[in-house]
């Protein structure tokens, strides 16, 4: 288990994290979700002890993190931080052997990680030959090739297609199945919904909202309620409760600020003509994410 217990991180004067606390489970694949400049990657390179905490702990499995747990932690960073001039199998020796892994382990490894990812003929090509998604592949199997009990992923998916997504998550999803504890940020919050199970949200340090996704969606009160009927928009916003109707396609979006208000709408919709629709939809994070994250603002 990862535990980060009131944690606080001051850059001179500056509190850049403000009494952080969460834990992950083996097996959980966590979100720590921010805007620009919330405390993300600080937080990272505490975990893995590139900085130093002004306050508070931070324990794997019940040990706090140094030199004898590093070639257990796997790091994919924002910034690329890849030897450019080196070829993809030197890059995996280089980084295997500071994991304190066999060159065989490391060849069989990564033999294996470029196989799946589709690339197996760069493996003599110099990083820099490749293109920016199959570097950012390079980048990803060197996190993980040392199968990492902790894998901290910073914006993984930046610069990726779809297709290779959906690669990537597929592997995140089997290594979290085997045990590792994994810890990833993203501003793409359908990604977060993709695959999170828990995660916090922090803006400048502090935070706003911790759990379950899960619980998190079942106790946010604002729903959408979709809507295919003979009933028109001005109507449905005249109900107490309604805060916004969109027309989408041939259906209405209606959204409510409060699950007590599903009735209300139930009642005027139901005597009206041709109802062949309405479901009460949760809401997206995104939706939960900009709404938290505006109201912190305004506090
Ligand atoms: P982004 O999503 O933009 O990458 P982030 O959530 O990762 O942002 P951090 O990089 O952790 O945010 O920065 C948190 C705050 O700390 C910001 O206000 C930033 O300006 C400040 N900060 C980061 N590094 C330093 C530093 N070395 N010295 C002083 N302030 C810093």
């Amino acid at each position: 288990m990862l535990e980060v217990k009131n944690v606080t991180k001051y850059y001179g004067n500056f509190k850049a994290v403000d009494n952080l606390s969460f834990s992950v489970k083996e097996g959980e694949i966590f979100g720590l979700l921010g805007v620009n400049g919330a405390g993300k990657t600080t937080t990272f390179r505490m975990i893995i002890g590139l900085l130093d905490v002004t306050e508070g702990t931070i324990l794997l499995d019940g040990k706090p993190i140094d030199y004898s747990v590093t070639d257990k932690i796997g790091f994919l960073t924002e910034e690329r931080s890849l030897l450019i001039k080196m070829t993809v199998r030197e890059q995996a020796i280089y980084y295997g052997t500071l994991k304190g892994m066999k060159e065989k382990k490391i060849i069989e490894r990564l033999e294996e990680l470029l196989a799946k990812f589709g690339i197996s003929e760069y493996i003599d090509k110099k990083i820099k030959e490749l293109s920016k998604g199959n570097q950012q592949k390079i980048q990803f199997i060197m996190a993980i090739i040392n199968e990492p009990r902790l894998l901290i992923l910073d914006e993984p998916f930046s610069g990726l297609d779809p297709f290779n997504v959906e690669l990537f998550k597929n592997e995140i999803v089997e290594l979290s199945k085997k045990g590792s504890i994994i810890i990833f940020s993203s501003h793409r919050m359908e990604h977060v919904e993709l695959f999170c199970k828990k995660l916090v949200i922090i803006l400048k340090g502090k935070t706003v909202l911790e759990g379950y996704l899960k619980d998190i969606k079942e106790k946010y009160q604002k729903k959408n309620i979709m809507i295919k009927a003979d009933i028109k928009k001005d109507e449905l916003l005249k109900i107490d409760g309604v805060e916004e109707v969109t027309e989408k396609a041939d259906e209405l979006e209606v959204k409510i600020s409060s699950s007590k208000i599903v009735d209300n709408v139930f009642k005027a919709v139901s005597k009206k003509k041709n109802v062949t629709k309405f479901v009460v939809e949760e809401p997206s994070l995104n939706e939960i994410f900009v709404s938290k994250v505006g109201e912190a603002y305004e506090k």
